[in-house]
């Protein structure tokens, strides 16, 4: 059933009261609670391909896939099966497994300049790890981010990030120490020059740049031609390491993930939601050298109990197994086929919007032109989202609950689930007018 209507979701909302009463603000993290859009988060209880059934029996076309996830779509068999599996031989040992070498071997295959991995259970984890190893390997402390660009939730990542601190439009955020906040430098997305003058004037105190490969926590933004290659070459200039983070992009823009796009080798890579399958699984790795350094190889401590999990690692591999070009070509013409219904809708519903894409990422920005930063991004009539939003939900569409994110589309949108999309859309967009 699609048309869920506001006043039919008794059973979300009864379980979103008992949430607030033992979770903080009813969510286990925060984008998920519904705050910049208002309204019941949605609690629910199944997904199938591209689609998503919620605790009142309504179904959703999914546009989230677990924030990035679910490419193959929900319960691939495949993958459902694998996971049974693992699960069957036993849910967690806390020693070396095949599986794990599988996992690490298929991510060195499909980006190259990753040499070694070592696998983690979230991408803040890979994040958090792979700037430590960076100040361990340069014996250097500040790191430089930009503005919008989302690391997960890492003290010295969260600076102006993107995502849900944009969504909350919070400061740099309070439980982050001042000699923490003072080894960040946040400087503008796409923004060389800027980059440039920092290495002129602290170069010798940098450990390292981490960027997105492709931004997509503050909606989807491309890096102009040249940028990646530029910190690349700055990096090497000044003997800092270049950390890219293709958590969001890693093996869902292509299967070398932007990468695979654009050629820029980092020294560092971070990947996460996909190569998970769905379960807890991320990973850090990049030159042999700098991964050298790593405990027990080397003197730069880091490790987990859970880390190389046997289910998570079957469920990551199996996705990636299944994830074969024709996936990557469905991915690209299903957000094209999105990118196009988008701008019908909004163009004949008149309001101003620019469809930004970076890869198969894709967000709106409600204003003219294309937002290449931050600034650009909140400059929007990001007003327009919140009713945009509540009338695709009440349609059968389940999209971000944010105009900071971007849609994560699967390979399994059919021409069904596309049928509700289309409809859902015209009804949007004048909602937005
Ligand atoms: N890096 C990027 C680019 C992300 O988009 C995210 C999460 O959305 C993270 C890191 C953090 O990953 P996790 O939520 O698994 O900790």
């Amino acid at each position: 059933m699609t048309g869920t209507g506001t006043s039919s979701v008794g059973r979300s909302a009864e379980l979103f009261a008992r949430a607030e009463q033992v979770v903080p603000g009813g969510v286990n993290s925060p984008v998920r609670a519904f705050r910049s859009v208002g309204g019941t988060p949605r609690f629910m209880v199944a997904g199938s391909g591209p689609w998503l059934t919620d605790a009142d029996g309504h179904r959703y076309v999914d546009l989230v896939s677990s924030w990035g996830p679910m490419i193959l779509g929900h319960a691939h068999p495949a993958v459902v099966e694998a996971v049974r599996e693992a699960a069957s031989a036993g849910l967690s040992f806390g020693t070396p497994t095949g599986g794990e070498v599988d996992l690490a071997e298929e991510l060195v295959r499909r980006v190259e300049p990753v040499e070694q991995v070592r696998l983690v259970n979230s991408g803040t984890e890979a994040t958090m790890s792979a700037v430590r190893l960076a100040r361990g390997f340069t014996g250097r402390s500040v790191v430089v981010k930009f503005a919008g660009c989302y690391h997960g939730h890492v003290d010295a990542l969260l600076a102006e990030a993107g995502s849900g601190v944009a969504t909350f439009g919070l400061p740099s955020t309070p439980g982050v120490t001042g000699a923490q906040a003072t080894d960040t430098i946040v400087l503008p997305y796409n923004d060389l020059d800027g980059v440039a003058q920092v290495f002129a004037e602290r170069g010798q105190d940098i450990a390292c740049v981490i960027t997105e490969a492709a931004a997509g926590n503050m909606g989807a933004v491309a890096p102009d031609d040249g940028f990646n290659a530029g910190l690349k070459r700055l990096c090497q200039a000044h003997g800092a390491l270049l950390i890219i983070d293709e958590v969001m992009t890693g093996f869902r823009v292509s299967s070398a993930g932007w990468y695979g796009l654009e050629g820029v080798a980092g020294d560092l890579y971070c990947f996460g939601k996909v190569m998970s399958g769905g379960l807890p699984a991320a990973a850090f790795g990049g030159r042999a050298d700098v991964m050298a350094q790593l405990a027990p190889a080397g003197p730069v401590y880091q490790a987990g109990t859970l880390a190389g999990n046997p289910v998570a690692v079957a469920a990551g591999l199996t996705t990636l197994r299944h994830a074969t070009p024709e996936v990557y070509t469905a991915l690209d013409a299903n957000a094209d086929r999105l990118h196009g219904l988008f701008t019908d809708a909004l163009t004949e519903a008149g309001v101003v919007h620019t469809i930004q894409r970076a890869g198969s990422l894709i967000s709106i920005r409600f204003a003219e032109g294309v937002g290449r930063d931050y600034d650009d991004m909140r400059a929007a009539e990001t007003w327009r989202f919140p009713p945009f939003f509540h009338a695709l939900l009440d349609h059968g569409v389940y999209a971000p609950p944010s105009v900071f994110e971007a849609c994560f589309i699967s390979a399994a949108l059919d021409d069904d689930a596309f049928s509700v999309i289309a409809d859902a859309l015209p009804v949007a967009a004048r909602a937005a007018a």
